[in-house]
């Protein structure tokens, strides 16, 4: 069973197709500049490559690339749609009407549209690309929607809600909704498996950080908490967004130098954070070695991050009252053994022991403890779009 696993931008397209018999993929891609010019990059799972350059005045023209690329380019692998027995999409926000996964029908993507207002820079390319995925695959393909706050959804009122009047809870439905649910999902399903234990005998701590970061607490086999708030801003710093601070910073700034709500909002997502604190680039890579060189900024900007992550998971651990697991995963956890060394480190007066060797692991599914640690500390590669798949599997299955 073949399932199609859509992640669809306001410019971009990411898709896999895996089988579902052994969950493998079978090719993945990309359309790039959609509504600009249109490039498609694609590879089947035996290497054969399927570059182009064609015009994508919209989503309908990708998807259209996207059917060429995998049913008769050079790197094709399916025959026909027959083929294709579900396909899935990522959806950013779901607000607190989507407690889970669900098949799409008209009033799911009014639904998800109506939540654009949440996610202004997601949701309304989600319709757009269900839409546009209807038009090009018919529909006879159950088409299923999976999304990154779901898992969040489990979070207690205490937790998810703002000391604000309770008027905008109402009214607005300001409250924390968290992100990159799917991947905390992932990551801490596979704790317990690693574990070898029931998930809902675990306390685990999921850090997934990459250009995004987020942190979720995860107990009885639920999310109780989570970083990431009524948008993904919220939390600690990341690439280039700045993470929690003094509202009143910011009305401040604004008044000092005349910005509107809509300059604060692109100053917090798109210039702060590592980018703001360094001046360098939003990717820890170029920030290490920047750091490395000498640049006190940079230094500043890692150590600030490091800090922030580190407080997180002693919240987290007190909100629990306790942790048996932490999981690393994303960009920077997979691939940053100083950060984990520096995270277990400041955890050692509770009993974790970090396995400097096993440690210096990248992008592997690999546990970074030691036998004697009280707390078992692993780096697990996420697979959003494995999880995915699996929901759409799930669903259709019902
Ligand atoms: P993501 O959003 O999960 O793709 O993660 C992007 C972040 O991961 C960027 O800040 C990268 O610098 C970081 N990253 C990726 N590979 C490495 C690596 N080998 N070492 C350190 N950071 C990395």
């Amino acid at each position: 069973m073949k399932i199609f696993v859509v992640n669809a931008g306001s410019s971009s397209l990411k898709y896999q197709l895996i089988d579902m018999d052994n969950e493998s993929v079978l090719a993945k891609g990309l359309c790039e500049r959609i509504g600009v010019t249109g490039a498609i990059s694609h590879k089947a799972a035996d290497g054969r490559e399927y570059k182009a350059e064609t015009p994508m005045p919209t989503h309908s023209e990708a998807f259209e690339a996207v059917v060429y690329a995998m049913m008769k380019s050079d790197a094709k692998v399916i025959d026909s749609f027959d083929e294709i027995s579900a396909i899935g999409h990522r959806i950013v926000q779901g607000g607190a009407i989507f407690k889970g996964s669900c098949l799409v029908n008209d009033k799911v993507i009014e639904q998800i549209s109506e939540l654009g207002a949440m996610a202004p820079l997601h949701n309304p390319a989600h319709v757009i690309a269900i839409k546009a995925c209807i038009k090009t695959f018919g529909d006879k393909i159950p088409q299923v929607v999976v999304f990154d706050t779901s898992f969040h959804q489990t979070m207690p009122p205490k937790a998810y809600m703002y000391a604000l009047p309770y008027d905008y809870y109402e009214r607005l439905a300001v409250r924390k909704y968290g992100a990159h649910g799917t991947s905390h999902h992932f990551v801490s399903d596979r704790v317990a498996v690693l574990e070898n234990k029931d998930k809902k005998d675990l306390k685990i701590i999921t850090c997934h950080l990459g250009n995004g970061c987020s942190i979720t607490a995860v107990k009885d086999g639920e999310c109780k908490d989570t970083s990431m708030g009524f948008t993904p801003l919220d939390g600690f710093m990341m690439g280039t967004r700045s993470g929690s601070l003094d509202p009143s910073a910011l009305t401040y700034i604004a008044e000092k130098d005349n910005l509107s709500a809509a300059d604060i909002n692109a100053i917090c997502n798109k210039k702060s954070g590592m980018l703001g604190i360094s001046g360098v680039s939003n990717d820890n890579r170029d920030i290490a070695a920047a750091a490395q060189s000498g640049n006190e900024r940079a230094r500043l900007a890692i150590d600030m991050q490091r800090y922030q992550i580190l407080k997180f998971i002693g919240s987290y651990i007190a909100a629990m009252n306790g942790v048996d697991a932490i999981a690393f995963t994303g960009g920077i956890g997979e691939n940053d053994p100083e950060l984990r060394e520096y995270v277990c480190e400041n955890l050692k007066y509770m009993g974790v022991e970090i396995d400097k060797e096993a440690n210096k692991c990248r992008g592997k599914e690999v546990k970074i403890s030691t036998e004697n640690s009280k707390v078992d500390i692993f780096v697990i590669p996420t697979n959003e779009e494995l999880a995915i798949a699996r929901d759409t599997l799930a669903i259709i299955s019902k």
